[in-house]
C-alpha cells in the first residue's frame, strides 16, 4: 500500500476525475468509451507542477516547465476520439510537454512514441510516466517534424503544438488508414483542429473538426 505514486495524487482524485469526464466531456459530447474510460483512469494532477495540483482538473491548460503548457482536458480528449483509437495501435506524439496527453493515448492503444524538443520536459515527462506504471510509452528528446521513421508505420499521430502545413514525413509515417490529428494555422493565435485520414497511397481525407489554440511547432531541440 506503500507505492511512492500514490502520493502525487491528490485524495479526492477520482471524484475529481470522474467530475471532469462527466461536465467537461460527457456534456460536450465526447461519446467514445475508450476516452472517457482513459481521461477517467489518469490522474492529471501528477503531471502539473505540485503548486497547481489543486487545479489539475479545471476546464482549461495549465503552465508547466519550459513555458509549455498541458493541454486542456477537452481538447485531449477530442483530439484521442478524432484519432479513433484502438486496441494495439501503434501511435505517434509530438510535443510530450506533461506526458499527460501520451498517458490517456497509452491507456487505448498498444505502445505510444511522444517525442518532445525541451529535455527538461522530456526526462521528466519519462520519470513520470515510469513512477506511474504507464509501461507502453517511449519517451524521445528530439525535434518532432521528422516523426519517428524506425517505429513506422503508425496508426495515429497526434501533434500537440500547430504548424501552417502538415510535415510529409507524418503523412508518410502513417500506415493505410492511419489518421493524423494536428492544429494547423501559420503564426496566429487560433488555429483549425486537422484530421486527415490516410485512405490510399498518396491518397487523403481532410477534415476541420473546429478552432483551437496551441503552442507553436518549434524546430530543433533544446
Ligand atoms: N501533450 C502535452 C501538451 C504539450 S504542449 C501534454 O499533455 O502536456 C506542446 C509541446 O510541444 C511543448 O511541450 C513543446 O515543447 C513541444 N514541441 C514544440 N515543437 C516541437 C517539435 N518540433 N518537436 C517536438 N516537440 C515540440
Amino acid at each position: 500500500m506503500n507505492d511512492p505514486a500514490d502520493q502525487l495524487l491528490l485524495p479526492d482524485s477520482e471524484k475529481l476525475r470522474r467530475r471532469m469526464v462527466e461536465r467537461q466531456l460527457v456534456r460536450r459530447g465526447i461519446a467514445d468509451e475508450r476516452v472517457l474510460e482513459a481521461m477517467l483512469s489518469v490522474p492529471r494532477e501528477a503531471f502539473v507542477p505540485p503548486y497547481l495540483a489543486r487545479h489539475a482538473y479545471d476546464d482549461c491548460a495549465l503552465p508547466i516547465e519550459a513555458e509549455q503548457t498541458i493541454s486542456q482536458p477537452y481538447i485531449v480528449a477530442l483530439m484521442a476520439e478524432a484519432a479513433e483509437l484502438k486496441a494495439g495501435d501503434r501511435v505517434l506524439e509530438i510535443g510530450t510537454g506533461s506526458g499527460y496527453a501520451a498517458a490517456v493515448l497509452g491507456r487505448i492503444a498498444g505502445q505510444v512514441h511522444t517525442i518532445e524538443r525541451h529535455a527538461l520536459l522530456a526526462q521528466t515527462a519519462q520519470a513520470r510516466l515510469a513512477a506511474l506504471g504507464y509501461g507502453n510509452i517511449e519517451v524521445r528528446c528530439g525535434d518532432g517534424m521528422q516523426g519517428w521513421p524506425e517505429a513506422t508505420p503508425f496508426d495515429a499521430i497526434l501533434s500537440a503544438a500547430s504548424g501552417p502545413g502538415i510535415p510529409v514525413a507524418w503523412k508518410r509515417q502513417l500506415a493505410p488508414g492511419g489518421r493524423l490529428v494536428m492544429p494547423r494555422g501559420g503564426m496566429t493565435r487560433v488555429q483549425n483542429l486537422i484530421k486527415l485520414k490516410r485512405t490510399g497511397e498518396e491518397d487523403f481525407v481532410e477534415e476541420n473538426l473546429g478552432k483551437v489554440m496551441f503552442v507553436p511547432l518549434v524546430e530543433g531541440t533544446t
